[in-house]
């Protein structure tokens, strides 16, 4: 089994790859996480990585006098997340980092010819064709950690390329799924965070009630199969058992289906090829008895349009909602702004900033830092 750096290792998705290290021996060459040192600590401790990374510098006095025994290196910063992630001993970087701060960490990891097992759908995003690009010429393995794209992945293995005809692209609905437009106006941040299928880090849940989150896997989807917009179907799943699908050209489809639970996408992105056991609950259909389907309503949600209309001017688009999603979402939690106000502060910035061409990762963090620069200044001056 491969070595693996784990970025992002006290968020929901670094957790539980853990628990999958835990369970079947993977050894750990790094960890690194944003700001949380007490449970970083306590990760080290068992896993006794090389090289342990505390983002935010302020805690790496802290983090050092918990691991002072295990005699691990600590580094911090963008610099350090770099280094956890081109390490020696690493031959595979679960990058469960949130945001496009995921990005650099990402390149520079396929730059070390690491394999990656991609949990940090951002950088996918903003990044466009620089990711596949690397990928392609450095001849790595891109594992898709998000659900429905692992299954889609899986769905896939042992079929023709040429025979693909459409991505079936499924959706939970999240919280305010039925709900309209007028109805989503006072909805609260504990409101948003209750998902009704899935248990996730924050961003990515009010993601998931924005379908923000569908329209990110959406681009996500285009990059990592190579697929058109108009070759990608979005499809309202309420039970969350149909993880995705893809249809053939002769009209079979076959879809990945399992209970709502990360460990399996994560653990199928550590070990693929191989299927090693799991403590996931086995999937009983008939205590389901059905499973229902439904269109998605654009009008209400209309986070999703920002993300299909970035998707087809390309370029810079895609990081400029990306980039401003992060931003308003952040007010949102911080209760600065309401739920619809996401929606308008992400399309508000695709239509201020024009997007450029995309050629470096530098466009990227430019266009980026444009969108969420236009988020604040719009949210102060309203305050005004
Ligand atoms: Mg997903």
């Amino acid at each position: 089994m491969k070595t693996v750096s784990i970025l992002g290792s006290t968020g929901a998705i670094g957790v539980q790859a853990l628990d999958v290290a835990r369970m079947h021996g993977i050894r750990v060459a790094a960890l690194a996480a944003h700001s949380n040192v007490e449970l970083l600590a306590k990760q080290a401790e068992e896993f006794r990585p090389k090289l342990i990374c505390v983002y935010d510098e302020a805690f790496a006095d802290k983090l050092y006098d918990l691991t002072k025994e295990t005699g691990a290196e600590i580094v911090t910063g963008m610099d350090g997340l770099c280094k956890a992630t081109t390490l020696d001993s690493a031959e595979l970087v679960l990058n469960g980092v949130v945001g496009t701060i995921g990005l650099k960490p990402t390149l520079a990891a396929i730059e070390a010819g690491k394999d990656v097992a991609l949990a940090n759908k951002e950088a996918l995003v903003a990044g466009g064709d620089i990711v596949m690009e690397a990928v392609r010429r450095k001849g790595i393995n891109l594992y898709p950690v998000d659900s429905e794209h692992s299954a889609i992945f899986q769905c896939l293995q042992g079929s023709r390329r040429r025979d693909l005809r459409k991505i079936i692209l499924t959706a939970s609905g999240g919280p305010f799924f039925g709900k309209r437009r007028k109805e989503l106006e006072n909805v609260t941040v504990s409101q948003a965070l209750a998902h009704p299928t899935w248990k996730m880090g924050k961003k990515i849940t009010v993601d998931s009630a924005t379908l923000m989150n569908k329209g990110l896997e959406f681009i996500e989807a285009m990059r990592l199969f190579g697929v058109s917009a108009d070759e990608i179907e979005i499809v309202i799943h309420r039970e969350s058992v149909v993880h995705s699908a893809v249809e053939f050209r002769d009209g079979a489809v076959i879809a990945q289906l399992g209970v709502p639970d990360m460990r399996v996408p994560i653990q199928y992105a550590l070990t693929c090829p191989e299927r090693l056991e799991s403590p996931v609950k086995a999937l009983s259909l008939t205590d389901y008895g059905s499973l229902s389907f439904y269109k998605p309503d654009f009008e209400a949600f209309d986070c999703i349009k920002s993300a299909l209309s970035a998707a087809a001017e390309g370029g810079t688009a895609p990081a400029i909602v990306s980039g401003a999603d992060e931003e308003a979402v952040a007010l949102f939690l911080s209760e600065k702004i309401n739920f619809l106000q996401i929606g308008e502060l992400v399309s508000g910035a695709l239509k201020a900033i024009s997007p450029r061409p995309l050629r470096t990762p530098g466009d990227v963090y430019e266009a980026v830092s444009e969108a969420r620069d236009y988020v604040i200044k719009t949210y102060e001056n309203r305050l005004k």
